[in-house]
């Protein structure tokens, strides 16, 4: 048996929406579909509507916002609000982007609020966490995911549509990434911090940082990984249809 698998593809600022229809043609024509597995597509906000409008019909081929605002409306300039993510066909919201945190120097108060934001207006919300290379070498890695989760998430409902994808900063788009040993450690502590904060046991969890056809399977075979999130990797219709095809053993099997 094969376990559920959520594969999620970050274009970060990348697919205006006619590069991004050439890319879904030829993504849906290498995609072999199956049962239990789920794709989200993160592309710019653009971009959002012509995704939306391709994966029409398309049973878990998803699209969501890279970021949204904490605020429903108002004079906000640049700035996306879940009803307009929404309304341009988004199901999820990525929160808490290390680029968003380390680029643009958004808090953990402010995750936090984007976090309501999205589950308040009915998106799915994929908080990401992780830490940067000292933190890691100074061996604080869970201590840096446990304040940034009780930070986002303290006071979320047990039933809330969460996804938390542990990215650790030094792996996204460096070409280096945590051993899979190494991230479904950190993903079993993650999963015991979500459980001391009230929150389901079975809530996924993805890793990112550099996942690439060539580590993908070693990567969602660990029992602790449900999934991957991608950047660099998803930008090509091959290889991104290829990491979206891979399958792992359920644990126990
Ligand atoms: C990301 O942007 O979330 C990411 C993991 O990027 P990359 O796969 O390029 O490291």
């Amino acid at each position: 048996m094969s376990k559920p698998l959520l594969f999620a593809a970050n274009w970060k600022m990348h697919l205006h929406p006619g590069e991004a229809g050439t890319f879904l043609d030829r993504f849906l024509t290498l995609d072999v579909p199956r049962s239990g597995r789920t794709v989200v597509f993160f592309p710019p906000a653009v971009s959002l509507q012509t995704v939306a409008a391709r994966l029409e019909g398309h049973d878990h081929l998803l699209v969501g916002a890279q970021d949204v605002h904490w605020e429903s409306a108002g004079a906000f300039t640049g700035a996306t609000s879940v009803p307009l993510a929404r309304g341009a066909g988004a199901s999820a919201a990525l929160v808490g982007h290390s680029e968003r945190r380390h680029l643009f120097g958004e808090t953990d108060q402010e995750t936090a609020q984007k976090v309501a934001a999205v589950l308040g207006g009915g998106l799915q919300a994929m908080l990401c966490v992780g830490e940067t290379l000292d933190q890691r070498e100074a061996g604080t890695t869970v201590a840096v995911v446990e304040r940034q989760l009780a930070a986002a998430l303290t006071g979320v409902a047990p039933q809330a549509d969460l996804v938390v994808a542990y990215e650790p900063v030094w792996a996204i788009g460096t070409g280096r990434n945590a051993t899979p040993e190494d991230a479904n450690a950190v993903h079993r502590s993650i999963r015991e911090l979500l459980v001391g904060l009230g929150l389901p046991r079975s809530t996924r969890i993805l890793y990112g940082g550099s996942v690439k056809p060539e580590n993908v399977a070693a990567l969602v075979e660990q029992p602790e990984v449900d999934g991957v999130l991608v950047g660099g990797a998803s930008l090509d219709p091959a290889s991104w249809a290829t990491i979206c095809a891979t399958m792992a053993g359920v644990p126990g099997d």
